[in-house]
């Protein structure tokens, strides 16, 4: 079963491929972002640290995301998954590295979605307007692009450089349908 981890900045569009190449493989996908926004509505005191931190477009403790991907990961890993937007820093790439490792399991993809901060400007505004996420400002996307770029983009490139026949870079300012191909090729051919 395929297990497949899709990075990008925020509104590169992973989330969009994420559920489309989940249906198509048939594994479930795990989007950190929807398990958070999902705990939001517990409205406990748990909701209320959530939303002043996501709504900020900082990141929440890799505490908090580690147990949460590790107990979706117990149920998953046997039918294979999508993970999108984990991990996002390298605390949580140690942790999820050593949890596949200790339950005898591996990545089979690396999908990276590029795109320049002018195109993700304009689809997240764009997208604010149609989904209504408070998240979704300029203010707090810059806050969450420069996160990406201090934070994230190193566990990219860590794993582009150690998983290199297994990593594929991918154009995020491709059509959403040209993008999905594009993916669907690589998982063919291996
Ligand atoms: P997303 O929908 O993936 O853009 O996530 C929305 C927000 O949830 C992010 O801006 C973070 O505040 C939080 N979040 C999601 N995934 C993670 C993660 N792996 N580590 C820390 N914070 C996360």
């Amino acid at each position: 079963m395929k297990k497949i981890i899709f990075f990008g900045p925020p509104g590169a569009g992973k989330g969009t491929q994420a559920k489309k190449i989940s249906k198509y493989l048939n594994v479930s996908h795990l989007s950190t972002g929807d398990i958070l926004r999902k705990k939001l509505l517990d409205e406990d005191e748990l909701a209320n640290e959530l939303k002043s931190i996501m709504s900020s477009g900082n990141l929440v403790s890799d505490e908090i995301l580690n147990s949460i991907v590790a107990s979706r990961l117990k149920n998953e890993k046997d039918r294979g998954f999508i993970l999108d937007g984990y991990p996002r820093t390298l605390k949580q790439s140690e942790f999820l590295d050593d949890f596949l490792l200790q339950t005898s399991n591996s990545i089979n993809f690396y999908f990276n979605i590029n795109i320049n901060f002018e195109t993700l400007k304009n689809r997240i505004l764009k997208r604010s307007s149609e989904e209504s996420r408070d998240d979704d400002n300029i203010d707090v996307l810059q806050t969450r692009y420069n996160e990406y770029i201090n934070s994230t983009q190193k566990v990219s490139n860590f794993y582009k450089d150690k998983q290199s026949t297994i990593f594929f870079d991918i154009d995020g300012s491709l059509q959403i349908e040209e993008i999905t191909e594009k993916i669907k090729e690589i998982i063919k051919k291996s």
